[in-house]
C-alpha cells in the first residue's frame, strides 16, 4: 500500500499517520521529521535546512527529491509506505511521479485531510512535542498529566520553533499558495480521497479508515 497524506499544518497528519501505519504495516515517512532529525544531527542537509524550516518556508525541491528517493527505496519500504509532508508543491508531485515510474511503482491513494484556518491556528499554537521521544500532545485538547512533561517517557515537552504564532501564518500562506494545488493535481489523476479533519482524533481516524475502504475491523490488503 503506497499512500500520500496531504493537508495543512495542524490537520493531524502525523497523528493519523500512526493509525495508517498500524493498519497497513507500512513505514510512516515524514519529510518534516527527517528534516528535524537532520537539523538536530547537524548534517550538511540539516545545516542548510534549519533557517528555511524555522522561517516556515520550503526546503529546495532537489534536496527533498533525493531525500525521498533514498528513503522509499530502503528495504523497509518495499511493501509500501505512507508519505507525509511530501509532495509539498506541484513540482515535487511531478518529480514523485517520475521517481515512481522509474521504480515501477504507483500510488494507491492520496488522502486530503481538510481543516479550516481558525482550527489550524488553535491546534498548532497548543501543540507540544517530547524532546526525548517525540510523542505529541496538546496543552488544551490532550493535556499532559504533569505540566511540561511527556506522558510517555517523562521527557521535557517543547514547542516546535515553527509552531510559534508568527511563523504559523507564513506556513499557512505557503500551504495555500504551493501545496493546495497538489490536491488538485491528484484529483485530476483520480487518486484523491477527501477526509474532514475536524473533531476528535478517533473520529477523524474512523473517517480516514472509511475513506480508505477499511472498517474499524478492516482486513489488511
Ligand atoms: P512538517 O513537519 O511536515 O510540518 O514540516 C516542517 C517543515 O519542514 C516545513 O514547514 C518545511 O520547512 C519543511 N519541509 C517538510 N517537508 C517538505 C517538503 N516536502 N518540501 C520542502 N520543505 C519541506
Amino acid at each position: 500500500m503506497r499512500l500520500v497524506l496531504l493537508g495543512p499544518p495542524g490537520a493531524g497528519k502525523g497523528t493519523q499517520a500512526a493509525a495508517v501505519r498500524d493498519l497497513y504495516g507500512v513505514p510512516h515517512i515524514s519529510t518534516g521529521d527527517m528534516l528535524r532529525s537532520a537539523i538536530a544531527a547537524g548534517t550538511p542537509v540539516g545545516l542548510k535546512a534549519k533557517v528555511i524550516v524555522d522561517a516556515g518556508n520550503l526546503v529546495p525541491d532537489d534536496i527533498m527529491a533525493e531525500m525521498v528517493r533514498e528513503r522509499i527505496t530502503a528495504p523497509d519500504a518495499r511493501p509500501g509506505y505512507l508519505l507525509d509532508g511530501y509532495p509539498r508543491n506541484v513540482t515535487q508531485a511531478t518529480t514523485l511521479e517520475a521517481i515512481l515510474l522509474v521504480l515501477g511503482q504507483k500510488l494507491d491513494h492520496v488522502v486530503h485531510l481538510s481543516l479550516d484556518d481558525a482550527e489550524i491556528v488553535k491546534r498548532l499554537s497548543g501543540r507540544r512535542t517530547c524532546a526525548s521521544c517525540g510523542t505529541p500532545c496538546h496543552v488544551t485538547a490532550a493535556p499532559p498529566r504533569v505540566a511540561g512533561r511527556c506522558d510517555n517517557c517523562g521527557g521535557t515537552l517543547v514547542q516546535r520553533e515553527d509552531d510559534r504564532e508568527e511563523i504559523i501564518g507564513r506556513r499557512l500562506e505557503v500551504y495555500r499558495e504551493r501545496t493546495a494545488p497538489v490536491v488538485e493535481f491528484y484529483r485530476q489523476l483520480g487518486l484523491l480521497r477527501e477526509v474532514d479533519a475536524s473533531g476528535p482524533v478517533a473520529e477523524v481516524r474512523q473517517r480516514l479508515e472509511a475513506a480508505l475502504g477499511q472498517g474499524a475491523h478492516g482486513t489488511k490488503p
